[in-house]
């Protein structure tokens, strides 16, 4: 039997950021991950494995950090947690540990619609075999059905179109695609983005039935139309991964993830929990939080594994901060829209600005840049903000996420020191997100 300091249980996001974090704090700790595959996925590479890189190899997260970092790697799968023995039985191991850190991630949602588990329905495993077989199967397909309009169906559906002829139809729920994050303008522009590269979207459709006897034929709607398609993917978002936690009596919270208080401490004092399985509560007013993101899962890593052996990090809630691109549209978002503002409660106030992000305009690489900036109206706190634009819109969504993080207001924003330069950002003088400070400034003031 072994015996470690520390065990993570999960090697994906959480769990390796949890181990290399464990090590930086805790230098003299015995460091040991379980995970159950043998190559690990980087998961928000998985839609680029169709279209862009054309094979699941080229999407691996190297192994080389665990023997740099001296964390030992078990390859195996964890069946039972023994809590009052601190022990854990890992197929044909079993492992003492000091500290724990369940980082077992998510599953994919399997929708109750009828016809789910045909052959060629598929949802989206962070398995590489599995993924193999879907690349396979993508390759030969016609016609091909995305359930779901979030950016994992629109970064599959563009993939998927990269590979070749195939129709491609994205079928989403709700009026737009993308709008749980963006609000409706964003969601439309990259619908024709989307519509403009031949992919077919209906919004405010709802799946009946997926049909077909030995492989997938169609999918149905509400509206009694039918949708060719001899391969169906499921991306309709997903659950936490807690089978391991509940069977060892962990508590759960309201949301279905392992209940942690602010430290990433689960109900148990020797037990940590970070990643997609754990349960969240918003940075906006604390109520629990469906949000599931490689952001999430490597910032509460980072608390869990800093906090081992002395509390030090403290979590203040999930923010939603994150970015997609098709082609060279790229939206971000970061923290509450003006919908989810409104929906919150909030007065807000509300400044979009557009222009260049080169000066002057006639830079090469211009692109215009599209920033929307959300502020509570009597505080003139920054709650959220969205950016279209090109590759930068990765980076700028970040800033505008210190900005909710750290909570400034628009007299903050306005007078934040940014940095420029003509070929590789916007103009001083209307950068985006100080611009729309400035404008929501002139707003607040009843001037605009
Ligand atoms: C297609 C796709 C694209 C995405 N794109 C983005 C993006 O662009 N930006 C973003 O922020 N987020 C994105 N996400 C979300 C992001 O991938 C997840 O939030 C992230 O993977 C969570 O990491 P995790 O380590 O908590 O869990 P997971 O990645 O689910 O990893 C869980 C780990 O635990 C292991 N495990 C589970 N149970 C056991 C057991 N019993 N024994 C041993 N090991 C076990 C698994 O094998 C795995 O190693 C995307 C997700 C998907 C599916």
């Amino acid at each position: 039997m072994k015996e470690r300091d520390v065990v993570v249980i999960g090697g994906s996001a959480a769990g390796l950021t949890a181990a290399l974090t464990a090590r930086r704090h805790y230098p003299s700790k015995r460091v040991l991950v379980v995970r159950r595959e043998e190559q690990v996925l980087v998961p928000c590479g998985i839609p680029y494995i169709f279209g862009t890189l054309k094979d699941p190899e080229k999407n691996v997260m190297p192994d080389a950090p665990y023997e740099a970092n001296n964390i030992e790697l078990l390859k195996a799968d964890v069946t039972e947690l023994d809590r009052d023995k601190k022990l854990l039985h890992a197929s044909a191991e079993s492992v003492r540990y000091d500290r724990l850190v369940m980082a077992t991630g998510s599953l994919p949602i399997m929708p109750p619609i009828p016809g789910f588990d045909i052959d060629g329905v598929f949802a989206i495993q962070k398995d590489i075999d599995y993924l193999r077989r879907l690349f396979e199967r993508l390759q030969a397909a016609k016609d091909v059905v995305i359930i779901g309009g979030g950016f994992i169906g629109i970064e599959f559906a563009d993939e998927i179109k990269k590979m070749g002829n195939a129709n491609v139809t994205i079928v989403e729920m709700m009026p737009h695609c993308l709008s749980l994050a963006y609000d409706d303008e964003f969601c439309v522009e990259m619908e024709e983005v989307l519509a403009s590269r031949g992919i077919a979207i209906k919004t405010a459709a709802k799946v009946e039935q997926i049909q077909g006897r030995d492989h997938v034929k169609s999918v149905l709607l509400s509206d009694g139309s039918e949708i060719m398609a001899d391969a169906v993917i499921l991306g309709i978002g997903a659950v936490a991964n807690v089978d391991l936690a509940k069977k060892a009596g962990l508590r759960i919270g309201l949301t279905g993830g392992i209940a942690v208080d602010q430290t990433m401490l689960t109900s148990d004092p020797s037990v940590f929990a970070c990643g997609d399985c754990a349960e969240k509560i918003s940075f906006f007013g604390g109520r629990p939080s469906g949000l599931k993101l490689a952001s999430i899962a490597q910032m509460e890593a980072r608390i869990a594994g800093a906090n081992l052996f002395g509390i030090t990090r403290q979590n203040y809630g999930t923010v939603g901060v994150w970015s997609t691109c098709v082609g060279d549209f790229a939206l971000g978002t970061a923290g509450l829209t003006e919908a989810m503002a409104r929906q919150h409660g909030y007065d807000v106030v509300v400044a979009t600005v557009e222009g260049p992000n080169r000066h002057p305009g006639g830079m090469p690489g211009m692109a215009q840049t599209k920033m929307k900036a959300v502020f509570e109206a009597n505080s003139g706190v920054i709650l959220g903000g969205q950016v279209r634009g090109d590759t930068a819109t990765g980076e700028m969504i970040n800033a505008v996420s210190a900005g909710v993080q750290k909570r400034m207001t628009v007299e903050d924003i306005a007078t934040f020191q940014i940095g420029t330069h003509p070929a590789l950002t916007a103009s001083p003088v209307v950068y985006p997100l100080v611009n729309a400070a400035e404008v929501a400034i002139s707003k607040m003031r009843g001037r605009v």
